[in-house]
């Protein structure tokens, strides 16, 4: 953006100080560009597309993140929160798409141009732990009969969820002592490291010994098979006498 580089400190040969600031004496508001539609109440600011959007006009998706220069104007008030509306244009089209920031749930609302793809859950039927809500705390405070009331679907919410704690306790308790645990595992992997070590070398000096190419691959030594070659060797020598 152009205003970003308008910082320079030029003043120039014809400015005192008694003709004020160098915004004032060149008629230029300090947010520069930025500022160019203020009569109008529209201040232009860098906005951050909050959640994934296709545009009703090129029907593109356009991505969670993606940063426009958008016209930011004061529409109404929530309580003492103000309301503020968003306008810019999509980079893929002539489109224009308007938002609308929404205190109440903490969003923003889409006001036209655009479609939301839904991504939203409700994090209770996603068995998580929700944090109270400010009217649920609000009462409590003051509703003693519905404290009491909660309390006990409290005591019951912890019974409900009391064997799956006690089992991620007794997991964790298994792999408290990690020093041991790892000990015992790089134990098992060195003695099977050596054998495997071991067995590749006898195969290669079997290969050698039979003339066979070092890259032919053979499976491990049964004892039915060297029964078996024993077998054979001995009827061979009977069948010669
Ligand atoms: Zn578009």
């Amino acid at each position: 953006m152009a205003e970003r580089k308008a910082t320079n400190k030029y003043y120039p040969p014809d400015w005192t100080p008694a003709k004020g600031s160098i915004n004032k004496f060149r008629g230029s508001h300090p947010l520069r560009d930025r500022a160019r539609k203020l009569h109008e109440g529209i201040l232009i600011i860098r906005f951050e597309m909050p959640f994934n959007i296709w545009c009703n006009g090129c029907n593109n998706h356009i991505g969670q993140s993606v940063r426009y220069n958008a016209q930011k104007s004061k529409t109404g008030m929530y309580y003492t929160t103000p309301i503020y509306k968003f306008r810019m244009k999509c980079h893929l089209c002539d489109n224009h798409f308007e938002f609308q920031t929404d205190p109440k749930n903490l969003d923003y609302a889409i006001l036209n141009g655009a479609r939301r793809q839904e991504l939203r859950w409700d994090a209770k039927d996603n068995e998580q732990i929700v944090a109270e809500d400010k009217e649920v705390i609000k009462k409590l405070a003051t509703d003693s009969m519905f404290k009491l009331e909660h309390e006990v679907e409290d005591k019951q919410k912890a019974k409900d969820v009391e064997p799956a704690i006690e089992q991620l306790e007794s997991l964790q308790k298994r792999w408290k002592d990690d020093y041991s645990f790892n000990r015992a595992i790089r134990k098992t992997f060195r003695t099977k490291k050596y054998e495997l070590k071991a067995t590749k070398f006898a195969d290669r000096s079997l290969l050698k010994r039979s003339s066979l190419p070092l890259s032919l691959k053979l499976i491990p030594e049964s004892k039915e098979d060297s029964k078996l070659a024993k077998l054979m060797k001995l009827e061979s020598t009977k069948c010669k006498i």
